[in-house]
């Protein structure tokens, strides 16, 4: 048995059998990264690395201290951070096939202020395929629906019987690229001059490919001359996208331009409540509130946060409440923000309130050095990793006795403190909207 393990025995008779099957026992302790003060621990996701780094990372570096004489970092880390990543892009990469999402339906997508003049557009089209708005596109910021919408309209030309490509300019470059190696141009022409409506997503990576750009612009004047339906999305107007042949852009807007805005608070409500419908999973009106309030306008995050709210509470059997919902929050914003650090924080605390970053590091005593310095801790411990020891070091403190007392004083700070709390709602608001 290692050190690692031997600890996490010993860390079995101070907690509840419960507790330890919960977190501790996902624990696996790696020997080789193990050195000079340092002590490694994997878990197998990042809400149980946000536990047991709260909960129990002093108890550990405790026992860690007892039996091996020495003073230990602890860190509790995602074993396959490498290997997310890459199921991530595939699951990117997946997204262009040229499948329609059977979910992305007008019925799923709800409608308010900030989406209803594309809602109304790619509808009407949907029920006058080539014949009202031609070509329609739609712009708006990442995971506001515009591929929601477009694939909506697609499926219900499908469902009528009509041939539909939805492609994404990476797609369409690819295929042409294919067939002017394979020598299957005819084909690749026939495949999207002949189609009864063209969907193409995110149109904005044309921008300075000249080459398919040429070809793209044939495909269009084919399609277009035929009568046959054409809806492109974009992350911006026509007009501001740059490096786009002067004919195409001008096609662009031959049609109408309709965009998408962030949903206001009552229009993520309602998205909330329709994926928690589709998704089968329950939420009380407290939760869904909350999560509206929390997340900023990327809808795409919602659904990231119902499967993580469902998985996870599936996993440690337990229901999902506000605290836990919090929580799991918590953990996907420390996910989306791997790359803020304590510098990072500290930085933006001391330009706000007028103070260098090294005073708040030092020692100093002077009321406003301690006011920013707790701003900073408290902050540090909620949007990043790290762990008390860390904390203390960083913070220039004795030890994380010395942290953990700092973090209780705050918390009475804001519960008494309104000033203090709305300063530190400001900051990290300031520092999460910069990341
Ligand atoms: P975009 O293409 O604009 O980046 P998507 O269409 O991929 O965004 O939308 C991201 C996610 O958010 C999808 O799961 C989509 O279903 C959902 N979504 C966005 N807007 C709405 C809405 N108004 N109603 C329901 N779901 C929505
Ligand atoms: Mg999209």
């Amino acid at each position: 048995m290692n050190i690692g393990q031997e600890v996490l025995e010993a860390l079995k008779e101070e907690i509840t059998e419960v507790e330890f099957n919960r977190y501790i026992k996902h624990l696996s302790y790696d020997v080789k990264k193990s050195v000079n003060g340092l002590a490694v621990f994997y878990a197998p996701n990042a809400l149980v690395v946000n536990w047991i780094s709260k909960k129990y990372s002093e108890k550990i570096s405790h026992l860690f201290e007892i039996k091996s004489n020495s003073k230990v970092t602890v860190k509790i880390t995602l074993k396959n951070r490498i290997e997310k990543r890459q199921t991530k892009k595939i699951a990117e990469a997946k997204q262009g096939s040229s499948l329609l999402n059977q979910s992305h339906s007008f019925n799923n997508f709800m409608v308010g202020g900030s989406n209803q003049f594309a809602y109304a557009a790619v509808k009407s089209v949907s029920e006058n395929a080539g014949k009202v708005y031609n070509p329609l596109f739609i712009y708006g910021g990442v995971g506001l629906g515009k591929t929601h919408l477009m694939q909506a309209a697609g499926n219900v030309f499908q469902n009528s019987g009509l041939t539909v490509i939805y492609t994404t300019v990476e797609q369409f470059l690819n295929d042409f690229t294919r067939s002017i190696r394979n020598n299957t141009m005819e084909r690749f022409r026939e495949k999207y001059r002949k189609c009864d409506v063209l969907l193409i997503d995110d149109i904005q990576f044309l921008s300075n490919k000249e080459g398919i750009q040429e070809e793209f612009f044939h495909t269009f004047e084919a399609l277009k001359g035929d009568g046959k339906q054409i809806i492109f999305t974009a992350d911006k107007h026509p007009k501001k996208i740059g490096g786009l042949e002067a004919r195409l852009q001008s096609r662009f807007e031959w049609g109408l331009v309709a965009d998408i805005q962030p949903p206001e608070l009552e229009t993520k409500i309602a998205i909330i409540e329709k994926k928690c419908e589709i998704n089968k999973v329950v939420l009380t009106k407290d939760i869904v509130n909350y999560i509206a309030t929390v997340i900023d306008s990327n809808v795409r995050e919602i659904e990231g946060i119902l499967s993580k709210l469902h998985a996870y509470s599936q996993l440690m059997h337990v229901d999902i409440d506000l605290e836990f919902t919090k929580n799991v929050l918590k953990d996907q914003m420390n996910e989306n923000r791997e790359n803020l650090t304590m510098d990072k924080i500290t930085q933006v605390v001391a330009k706000d309130l007028n103070i260098k970053p090294s005073e708040i590091r030092s020692k100093g005593r002077s009321k406003n050095i301690v006011y920013a310095r707790r701003i900073s801790i408290y902050i540090c411990r909620e949007l990043t990793q790290n762990t008390m020891p860390q904390l203390a070091q960083y913070f220039g403190m004795k030890d994380h006795t010395a942290i953990s007392h700092t973090i209780k004083k705050i918390n009475t700070l804001i519960k008494e403190d309104e000033d203090f709390r709305v300063k530190i709602e400001e900051l990290t608001n300031k520092i999460t909207s910069a990341s």
